[in-house]
């Protein structure tokens, strides 16, 4: 931003006070050493002794030292310091100076948002007008801080000095919204605007992704084509974030050409992106094809790859890779250790999954809360379910209701229903409104007999009105993506996907498929009740839609918002089998390749 030329910069209020020229001396040019806050300081005493403390060139290249990208956090303190005790400050590029610091702050940092808005006060008590730069610096650190009242009252200055419409100024305001959560004023944002921009384009597309509205940023992207402007590697990298989200892999393989025909395929992040959307639409082999052909890749390249591998069940090539990683230099970060990690307990390796989160902590390296949960994964699938319950019980963060309901689950898978029974009461004490944790536990009740308990659950959750999140499954066919909803008939094709159901499961019953109904939680229900509520599980209705629609071989993919049921996973085992098609099935944990009447997940999920 700071190389960019400025348009239409309000004349300043206060003409800047004219500077004596910059005097060279020598303590000038020693402050582009001062690289400790000790040297800083020390120079800093020598230019007030000097009776330099507040020239204006002194403190210019000051305030720009502490805020160059990079500068540590203490050092744009020392430089608002110093800018406090500047009487009347009335240069613009101060403040810009120092807004521009708290812009590039850490990003969760409210205490920056605070800062710079005081940064801004003080800017208008002193009369200086603030220009296009000062709004982008204000907005952008509004929008790390999520500081969403700050940002409306920095919008309400901008648009009253005639800097909300500005080409810089526009995006940021449409980022500043969709990072503190209002889409909808993003999107008035974006919609107010005159003319074709395509730096809002990317805002705009980025918030839809952020949001969880992929198909909004898709039409976006296509209309942004359709207009003739041409995408960036940010608009690029967004839509294929949508491609990912969506699980539409055509999509994100036409994007893919596109990406090499208008020459953005050799960037580094442009093909991080790449990976991981092939990744999540079900096409390893595609994310390893862009990760070989890299020419050079950074921690991140490394890490998505490493994770694709880990959500596919190769855990064993994820450890491979995360090793020649380190041979070639590159220092693991968390999101490194969570691949790694994700690698071990979707694979069943717990011995290497605990030796990795202690060299984790070795390395420095703070666990979250998602490495605490693969820990958890780890110990409750080996059955170490006391051990993951003391793991969780002691960590020194406050656990989240999944760490608890991962464990609850392995209860289930484990019929533990004494220790089943003391985590479901924890989780409660967190959040008493998810669905599914009632699901788990009754279950676990029916499947061992305690029908008193089940009852109680039953009743418990009736009373607290928790509802079940309705199963859906989406396949991709032709580019269009259809939607199927467990049970009901809102997809247009869905009385023909049902249609296909009924045939598939008959064929399947001549290789002895048998309904699995001991995960049905209706309890009042038949057995022959029981097999009909399996029986439309929206993707089994995905999958003979794709039966239906598809050529004979092409693999079909499918992705379901929550974890896949044992029924359908024995299902599509078998129609992977019978009708001799890949199935991949990206769920709300994992992906599971089913192939030849066998699932990479090994049956463990
Ligand atoms: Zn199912
Ligand atoms: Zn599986």
């Amino acid at each position: 931003m700071s190389s960019a030329p400025l348009t239409s910069t309000p004349p300043p209020l206060l003409p800047a006070k004219s500077k004596s020229p910059p005097p060279h001396h020598p303590l000038l040019s020693h402050l582009p050493h001062c690289t400790s806050l000790r040297s800083l300081a020390q120079l800093h005493a020598a230019a007030v002794k000097a009776g330099l403390a507040a020239h204006p060139a002194f403190v210019t290249r000051l305030l720009t030292l502490c805020t160059a990208p990079g500068a540590a956090p203490a050092h744009l303190a020392y430089a608002r310091q110093v800018f406090d005790r500047v009487p009347h400050p009335a240069d613009a590029v101060w403040y810009n100076t120092l807004l521009r610091g708290y812009a590039r702050g850490s990003p969760s940092s409210s205490a920056a948002a605070e800062a710079a808005v005081r940064v801004f006060a003080r800017m208008l008590e002193e009369g200086v007008a603030p220009d296009t730069y000062t709004f982008v610096s204000l907005l952008k650190a509004c929008a790390a801080a999520r500081a969403g009242e700050e940002g409306r009252q920095a919008h309400a200055v901008a648009a009253k000095v005639g800097a909300a419409g500005h080409e810089y100024v526009r995006p940021t305001l449409i980022n500043m919204y969709a990072e503190c959560g209002d889409v909808r004023a993003a999107r008035a944002m974006f919609d107010r605007m005159e003319g074709d921009c395509v730096v809002s384009y990317n805002a705009m597309i980025a918030a839809a992704v952020r949001s969880s509205r992929p198909g909004e940023a898709l039409v976006l992207f296509r209309e942004m084509q359709a207009k003739g402007l041409k995408p960036t590697s940010v608009t690029v990298i967004s839509a294929l974030s949508a491609c990912a989200l969506l699980g539409a892999l055509e999509l994100g393989r036409w994007i893919h050409d596109y990406v090499r025909k208008i020459g953005l395929d050799s960037l580094v992040k442009v093909s991080t992106a790449l990976i991981d959307m092939y990744a999540k639409c079900g096409s390893l082999e595609d994310a390893v094809a862009v990760f070989q052909g890299m020419e050079s890749r950074d921690k991140q390249a490394w890490s998505v790859m490493i994770v694709a591998y880990a959500n596919h069940g190769y855990g064993r090539e994820a450890i491979l890779l995360f090793e020649e990683m380190k041979k070639q230099g590159i220092k693991p970060d968390d999101i490194t250790f969570l691949g790694v990690l994700y690698a071990c307990s979707h694979s069943g390796l717990v011995s290497e999954g605990l030796q990795y989160f202690d060299d984790m902590k070795d390395n420095g390296t703070i666990p979250g809360i998602k490495h605490y949960g693969c820990v958890t994964d780890l110990l409750a699938r080996s059955g170490q379910l006391e051990r993951a319950y003391k793991f969780i019980d002691e960590l020194p963060i406050k656990p989240t209701p999944i760490l608890w309901r991962t464990l609850l689950s392995a209860c289930g898978g484990h019929r533990d229903v004494e220790l089943g029974k003391r985590v479901f009461g924890r989780i409660l004490e967190l959040d008493d409104s998810h669905g599914g944790d009632y699901v788990i536990f009754s279950n676990l009740c029916a499947n061992t007999g305690k029908w008193e308990e089940m009852n109680r659950v039953r009743k418990l959750m009736n009373e607290k009105g928790v509802v079940k999140v309705p199963g859906c499954s989406s396949i991709e066919i032709d580019n269009t993506v259809h939607e199927f909803f467990a049970g009901d008939g809102r997809h247009p094709k869905s009385q023909e996907a049902r249609k296909m159901v009924d045939e598939v499961i008959d064929q399947l019953k001549l290789v002895g498929y048998v309904p699995d109904t001991s995960h049905v939680f209706h309890v009042e229900m038949g057995e022959e009740e029981k097999a009909t509520s399996l029986r439309y599980h929206s993707e089994k209705l995905a999958i003979a839609f794709g039966l239906l629609n598809t050529a004979p071989g092409a693999t079909l993919r499918v992705v379901k918002n929550l974890r896949v049921c044992p029924d359908c996973h024995s299902m599509a085992k078998l129609v992977s089998m019978v009708f001799n098609r890949r199935i991949i099935l990206r769920d709300l944990n994992r992906f599971h390749h089913f192939e030849d009447g066998l699932c990479s997940c090994g049956d463990y999920w």
